[in-house]
């Protein structure tokens, strides 16, 4: 693993998710003030839930201008563009499949096993545009070009949330309950 979760890190996605990250096993993708922004978490949760969402968007920022993008009406226009634009339709299909690759290399290094989720990769791919998260997360943990969609919303949503501009609010030592 290159970036593998440490105990800060799953402190930090604690606070940035309100809950405990379930299967984190890095960090996928950080701000530059080092802050984690996408997660992996591992084929099968510790308690055996399938969970295909592999690459997992944290940061409050970006869940935050990413869904301002979902509640505006976008999602049809996007499913538009990868059902009738060429060009596009070809790149989401690609980045189907570098999801699937991505995952099923983590699953055998963790011996999950894939049986519930084989061909379901994130986000409504590859046919539909269903959760921008979860694209912007791809496009954040593999790189700009890995999916189109996600590449789409990062650049419309540059003002709000870029991984080389930090506008990080969590930190470890605000009060409980803030
Ligand atoms: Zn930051």
């Amino acid at each position: 693993m290159a970036d593998p979760a440490t105990e800060d890190d799953i402190a930090l996605v604690t606070k940035q998710l309100g809950r405990f990250p379930r299967g984190m096993v890095a960090v996928g993708a950080r701000c530059v003030c080092g802050r984690p922004l996408a997660v992996i978490t591992r084929p099968q949760l510790p308690d055996g839930t399938p969970f295909p969402t592999t690459c997992y968007l944290t940061s409050p920022e970006a869940v935050k201008a990413a869904s301002h993008v979902e509640a505006d009406g976008s999602m049809q226009h996007y499913t538009d563009l990868v059902q009738h634009d060429e060009a596009i339709h070809e790149r989401y299909e690609r980045a189907h499949q570098l999801y699937l690759v991505f995952r099923h290399e983590l699953a055998v290094r963790l011996g999950d096993s894939e049986e519930h989720i084989a061909g379901t990769s994130a986000g409504g791919m590859p046919v539909r545009v269903k959760c921008l998260h979860a694209l912007l997360a791809q496009t954040l943990v593999m790189g700009e070009g890995a999916n189109p969609i996600g590449d789409i919303v990062m650049e419309r949503i540059a003002a709000d949330f870029d991984p080389k501009v930090c506008r990080c609010t969590t930190t470890l030592d605000e009060p409980a309950g803030k």
